[in-house]
């Protein structure tokens, strides 16, 4: 069975070296679908509750939300880190609370203080089903993801390999020590 969960990311980008409208910089509300597979979990009677994936998948992925993505050589880069230096914003502003946890990837890299992502690739919604796979697959058992931005869509359906624990009373996943974050519940 599935549980399937959608939530919104607003970003700016552009396909640098694109011949297309694209290769200048715009912004879009992006809809991220994360399908994630298990058996039904007794006693909850669900695969995962659908606030949890979105919680451990905005961890990380809140860093896209309000955030400029660009290529590692676009030469945009450079220009805007200077222009967040001297303006005294790129270390971080008192305003910029809503951040998730750093991380860098083969593929990514956040740096949430200034709310920039650096890409490998061009970030397409081809792009960002790869990154968010990356990011999320040791995290949840996730079978398909699909991203829409603009009238432009991609999707991607994974293999699920085995199955987590989780919470007979909450339904959230078990730390390794078989005890639940939310409720405290220890299954021995
Ligand atoms: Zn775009
Ligand atoms: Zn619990």
């Amino acid at each position: 069975m599935k549980s399937i969960t959608t939530f919104n990311l607003q970003y700016a980008h552009r396909f640098y070296g694109f011949c297309g409208e694209a290769q200048y910089l715009h912004g879009h509300t992006g809809v991220m679908t994360i399908e994630v597979e298990d058996t039904i979990n007794e006693g909850v009677n669900m695969v995962l509750p659908c606030n949890e994936i979105k919680k451990i998948a905005w961890s990380v992925l809140r860093n896209f939300d309000h955030a400029l993505i660009l290529r590692q050589d676009d030469p945009l880069l450079p220009a805007i880190i200077d222009v967040y230096s001297r303006q005294g914003i790129k270390n971080g502003a008192p305003q910029n609370t809503n951040v998730g946890c750093a991380f860098k990837t083969e593929l990514a890299e956040a740096y949430p203080s200034c709310r920039l992502i650096v890409t490998k690739e061009t970030m397409t919604v081809e792009g960002m089903i790869r990154i968010t796979y990356e990011l999320l697959n040791d995290k949840l058992n996730i079978t398909k993801i699909t991203f829409t931005s603009g009238d432009n869509t991609a999707s991607q359906c994974y293999k699920v390999r085995g199955t987590y624990d989780r919470c007979p009373k909450c339904g959230v996943i078990l730390d390794e020590y078989g005890v639940c974050h939310k409720c405290g519940y220890v299954d021995n």
